[in-house]
């Protein structure tokens, strides 16, 4: 954050504020950890922050300090509307188009009050008073460290915020591993654990707390997948019709899309998640290297978000969609064989 907007910060919040504080829609461990740690804050400054969310987000999060507090749009709809009418100041977090915000994108945009947007992904839309948006951050939650040690030098960093942060950094670097993280990044997982963050704890509560649904859907995906070796691309699909069969909860299908990944010599992963109600099929895109799925999501599948990591959808059927991304995946990625 520049000097001017931590000042612009400052001024705001030397005024009691009726804040609210937003993540994406389907949050993630990110969304989730960086919104109540920022919440977290916020109250211990004396201000009055709350975290409204699109809607519900995966079991494996519901530890986290302060999620019972979440107020979902989906379904506490009224109250939801309440704080929203009533904010003096709205955060947005880890996205940076009101549209991520789901059903909550009409209201949001009628407010007239300050928005301060927290965000790590590519091409931030204008909507914000203040704008903290930096792409070469893992995450929204080292962002939010930063923001809190630019206001307070860190001393209210408490044992829960700690907690809040370290997920949402864990989660979004694969635990340490992706390109994104960087020497800075492990100075504030350091810091966070010396001040409270139960490393272990959040590890075991994140990724070993599977319902045996989980396993099955997997197990289900891996049997589906299909490896394009020319194009060094596997992808796997999901039908509503499997997502039922093996009693699908939400949060079930997290993270599967990396598996592909995994594999030796493939570089670009993607999953197709078949969502009736909707409509749509959601898809989820993964690389590794130069191959940019933003660039790829955003202009085949109505999508956006990073160079390694980035989501879109279809309209069409699962097999129209199959037969599409394929004519896209020969149109934009060079053969490693001649002749296919
Ligand atoms: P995931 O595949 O885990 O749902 O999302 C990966 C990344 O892509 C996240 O950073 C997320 O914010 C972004 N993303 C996922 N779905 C969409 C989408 O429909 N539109 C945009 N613009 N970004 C998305
Ligand atoms: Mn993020």
């Amino acid at each position: 954050m520049n000097f001017e907007d931590i000042k612009t910060v400052q001024k705001l919040l030397s005024q009691p504020q009726k804040i609210v504080i937003v993540p994406h829609k389907n949050p993630d461990g990110d969304a989730i950890g960086s919104t109540l740690g920022l919440c977290h804050f916020l109250n211990s400054l004396g201000q009055s922050a709350a975290v409204v969310a699109p809607n519900d987000f995966p079991k494996f999060l519901k530890w986290i300090p302060g999620s019972e507090g979440v107020i979902n749009f989906e379904k506490q709809n009224i109250q939801a509307k309440e704080k929203l009418n009533e904010a003096s100041l709205i955060f947005t977090l880890d996205f940076n188009h009101l549209g991520r915000a789901g059903q909550m994108e009409p209201l949001l945009k009628t407010l007239d009050v300050p928005f301060i947007m927290i965000d790590h992904h590519q091409s931030p839309e204008d909507y914000a008073a203040v704008m903290y948006s930096d792409v070469t951050m893992s995450s929204t939650c080292e962002m939010v460290y930063n923001f809190i040690m630019s206001l307070d030098g860190g001393q209210a960093i408490t044992a829960d915020i700690a907690n809040c942060l370290y997920t949402g950094i864990m989660t979004d670097t694969g635990s340490f591993k992706y390109a994104s993280t960087t020497a800075k990044t492990h100075q504030i997982v350091a810091d966070l654990i010396e001040k409270g963050a139960d490393n272990t704890k959040i590890h075991t509560q994140v990724f070993d707390t599977n319902a045996p649904s989980r396993l099955h859907i997997l197990g289900c995906a891996l049997k589906n997948m299909v490896i394009l070796d020319a194009y060094a691309t596997a992808y796997i699909t999901l039908s509503q019709e499997e997502l039922n069969q093996y009693d699908y909860k939400k949060g079930d299908t997290e993270g599967i899309v990396n598996y592909g990944l995994t594999l030796e010599g493939i570089n670009f992963a993607v999953i197709f998640i078949e969502n009736k109600e909707e409509g749509i099929i959601k898809i989820s895109f993964r690389s590794s290297g130069d191959f940019s799925v933003n660039e790829f999501a955003r202009t085949y599948f109505e999508g956006g978000g990073h160079k390694n990591a980035a989501g879109g959808k279809s309209d069409f059927s699962m097999e129209e969609t199959i037969t599409r991304f394929l004519d896209y995946v020969k149109a934009t990625r060079k053969p490693l064989v001649k002749n296919v």
